[in-house]
């Protein structure tokens, strides 16, 4: 059976990248090598829409969170998290193990986050340092509105730091243009390449906060990163084959155009919302991301029951919910490398999974419904 994931990381794997990791492994000091990683330098910046340097760290997204908050504060400073699901939980404890002062904004999972609150907060409270939150809540497929946050932090004594870990590929994330200090990502999502490489990009106002922190670290320093990456160099051995693997989807991706990778992903999700509206289920996000389609699964269908019967008769793999939202939800991600078909699979799945179990189903109109968009 072909195994098929729906999941918002890992994400299914070009042939190219794929291929170009069954080749023998070269050294990280050499020419070879450099010459990769300078092509790869230079996409990075223009994926993440920001002149300044994005470093590269063998590790998944969240020791980049963590590296983040390690770099830039000191212990007892004062942080702002938008608290809307798992991720944001995650900041929250990242910066708490880090002795920083956390407040926090708590929405009811789903939901988004109202930048006028951020603003009343800053006001209030003027020695907060960063804002933390997400580009997409992947917990909750809440995709939030980083244009508007950016607008509240910028010119102001605080930077704005984004989990844009799923987000980025999939949203539009204009970094230098909308005033983004610190974008956080991974490869397993949009970027195509299994897990393992995580980014960070640094406006000018972030990196000057680096002088002051006096947090410890050791592998994790960006000072000492970006003066090996300046020489086209990791500190450390990097994660070659992922590396190289990075080089051939970045490639790919620059064939399609950045444009159109993100045009791409927003058509998917509509057709999958429309999808599984039309059969009667209910989307679970307020600002449904391109990320992932969170579906509210009634009880009597059952979750576990759902995805085990589409992942064991139709090898389609999709996520499950997290927390108190494990027997609410199914995410259904349509991320990364995916098009038109793929969404009628998992529908097609989805469709005759949610029959046997019981659930009133008129057979195809998901993907009748999902047809209308994707055929456009
Ligand atoms: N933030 C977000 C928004 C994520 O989706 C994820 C992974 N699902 C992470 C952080 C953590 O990344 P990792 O599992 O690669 O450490």
């Amino acid at each position: 059976m072909k195994h098929k994931l729906f999941t918002p990381g890992p994400t299914p794997l070009p042939e190219e990248v794929r291929l170009i990791q069954a080749r023998g492994i070269i050294h990280h000091r050499s020419k070879e090598f450099s010459d990769v990683f300078k092509e790869i330098r230079e996409e990075l910046r223009y994926v993440f829409q920001t002149k300044e340097e994005v470093l590269l760290f063998s590790s998944s997204g969240t020791g980049a969170m963590e590296a983040v908050v390690a770099n830039l504060f000191s212990p007892g400073d004062k942080v702002l998290v938008i608290r809307g699901g798992k991720f944001g939980e995650r900041w929250a404890e990242i910066a708490a193990a880090f002795s920083l002062k956390v407040f926090s904004i708590d929405l009811e999972w789903g939901h988004v986050v109202n930048p006028e609150l951020i603003e009343k907060n800053l006001r209030e409270d003027s020695g907060i340092k960063a804002v933390f939150t997400q580009l997409v809540e992947t917990s909750t497929g809440v995709v939030y509105d980083i244009e508007t946050i950016a607008r509240v932090t910028k010119g102001k004594g605080v930077i704005l730091i984004v989990d844009a870990v799923s987000g980025l590929g999939a949203e539009a994330l204009c970094t230098d243009k909308w005033g983004v200090d610190v974008v956080v990502a991974g490869s397993q999502k949009a970027l195509m390449i299994p897990p393992g490489l995580a980014f960070v990009a640094l406006s000018g106002k972030a990196w000057k906060l680096t002088n002051n922190s006096n947090l410890p670290r050791y592998y994790w320093d960006f000072k000492k990163a970006k003066k090996a990456q300046d020489k086209n160099q990791t500190v450390y051995t990097p994660a070659i084959t992922l590396v190289c693997a990075l080089g051939e989807s970045l490639r790919l991706l620059k064939k399609e155009g950045w444009d159109n990778v993100l045009s791409r992903h927003a058509k998917l999700a509509k057709a999958t919302r429309q999808g599984v509206m039309a059969l009667g289920l209910q989307i679970f996000s307020e600002t449904p991301s391109n990320v992932l389609t969170a579906v509210e699964i009634p009880l009597s269908v059952g979750v576990k029951r759902l995805r085990g019967l589409m992942r064991d008769r139709y090898g389609v793999e999709v996520a499950g919910g997290q927390a108190a939202l494990a027997e609410k939800i199914i995410r259904i991600a349509h991320l990364g490398a995916m098009e038109a078909t793929d969404i009628i699979v998992v529908l097609s799945a989805l469709e005759m999974s949610l029959s046997e179990l019981g659930y009133p189903v008129e057979m195809g109109k998901g993907i009748a419904a999902a047809e209308e968009i994707l055929g456009r």
